[in-house]
């Protein structure tokens, strides 16, 4: 793969767009978009080349979330969710854990998702109330969480629990058939990002040998910190953004569509015009600052973390302003839903509360900016 983004999103006029109001219309997961994102590769992205991936990195991982977005949010955000899950078992996973989840996802097309957030502590994700029990090399979970993206789809779920070592955290893998492991799909009721599946899932005394720990003992935060926080706040920005010009993308072309008897269309009107530049200039701003942001995160450079929380808030807020104007040159078309612009408005919500939150991360930002520690 050469031009990942080119390549995603020709992928996608093909293989997600097609797709995309059913997602939405019957909250239904995207399982032919994630056959075909198998066979054509990108669920391999990231997988190194002797693995018999790609060996791509932040930049790929951005390009094709953003592609992917530009045709379907909900299909782009748990194919996000995957790389993230994926990630994390590249750099800190044992060699056989590697080989048999990569195995999964070269050859049988399978995926993985990411299993962090609980009812109790919300979007301080980070810190999990689920109980970890260790009795020699067998460790027993118990607990729920609360959102859990490609629930019953994807094949692995990384999840983040309580070590034995007080205060400390590990990241561990479930198999999905794991005993114990359950889902309560009916509990779904997303305004937005309807195809997700993102329901609770439930551990009890789910059972596993230290095979399915990522790194030694106690090593979570650091992998939390340095591999799923950089890719899934980047992949997010690129998730928003895509959104965004998903918007622009909808918005401008009904204008030069929409006629009136008199043969002026709604692309003569000043007003019009002034609303598809906004429109234009906020998802552009989003998609330049996060593309800006994987290169730096990619090259290590001293201001990539600013760079990736910055172009994260603005992806989200840009994507909600874009929907808002969107709507307003949509007008009764947009309203009455023969435009999908109030669609993408409402999954466009989700970028705000995902943690960590648009809130929680501008607080973020400006500790980074001033030297503090951050969470
Ligand atoms: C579409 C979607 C998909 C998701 N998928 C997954 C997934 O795959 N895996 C997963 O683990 N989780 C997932 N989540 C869960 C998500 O990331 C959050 O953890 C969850 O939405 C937090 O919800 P809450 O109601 O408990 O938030 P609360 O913690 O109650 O927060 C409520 C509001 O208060 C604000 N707030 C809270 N604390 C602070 C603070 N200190 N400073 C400033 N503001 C604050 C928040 O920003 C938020 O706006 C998903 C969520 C959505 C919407």
């Amino acid at each position: 793969m050469n031009n990942v983004y080119q390549e995603g999103r020709d992928f996608a006029m093909s293989y997600i767009l097609p797709f995309t109001e059913i997602t939405d219309k019957e909250s239904k997961f995207p399982e032919e978009s994630f056959k075909r994102l198998g066979e054509k590769g990108f669920l391999k992205l990231l997988i190194p080349v002797e693995y018999g991936g790609f060996g791509k990195g932040l930049e790929e991982h951005a390009q094709a979330c953003l592609a992917f977005a530009e045709s379907c949010s909900t299909t782009a955000l748990c194919y996000m969710m995957h790389n993230v899950a994926l990630m994390c078992v590249l750099t800190h996973g044992s060699e056989e854990l590697k080989k048999k989840i990569f195995t999964d996802i070269v050859e049988n097309g399978e995926f993985m998702a990411l299993a962090y957030s609980e009812f109790g502590t919300g979007t301080n994700f980070y810190m999990p109330e689920m109980t970890a029990e260790v009795n020699r090399d067998n460790t027993t979970f118990n607990g729920i969480k609360s959102m859990v993206t490609s629930a019953t789809f994807a094949s692995y779920y990384l999840v983040l629990a309580p070590s034995v070592e007080e205060g400390k955290i590990n990241n561990w893998v479930f198999p999905l058939e794991t005993k114990g492991l359950t889902f309560e799909l009916s509990k779904w009721h997303g305004l937005g990002m309807r195809g997700n599946s993102s329901c609770p899932m439930h551990m009890d005394n789910v059972t596993l040998d230290s095979f399915f720990r990522i790194g030694v003992e106690g090593s979570g935060e650091e992998q939390v910190f340095n591999v799923v926080a950089p890719f899934f706040v980047t992949g997010l920005g690129a998730v928003y953004s895509g959104t965004a010009m998903h918007m622009f993308e909808i918005a401008s072309n009904h204008a030069v569509d929409r006629q009136y008897p008199d043969g002026r269309t709604l692309s003569n009107i000043e007003t019009i015009q002034v609303h598809i530049g906004n429109i234009y200039k906020n998802a552009a701003a989003a998609r330049a600052l996060t593309l800006e942001a994987a290169r730096a995160g990619a090259n290590e450079e001293a201001d990539a973390l600013t760079k990736i929380l910055a172009a994260r808030i603005v992806a989200s807020e840009a994507a909600i302003e874009c929907g808002r104007l969107a709507m307003r040159v949509g007008g009764g078309k947009a309203y009455n839903k023969s435009l999908p612009t109030e669609r993408l408005l409402r999954d466009a919500y989700a970028g705000q509360i995902m943690a960590p939150s648009a809130d929680v991360l501008a607080i973020w930002l400006g500790k980074a900016l001033t030297g503090q520690m951050i969470p």
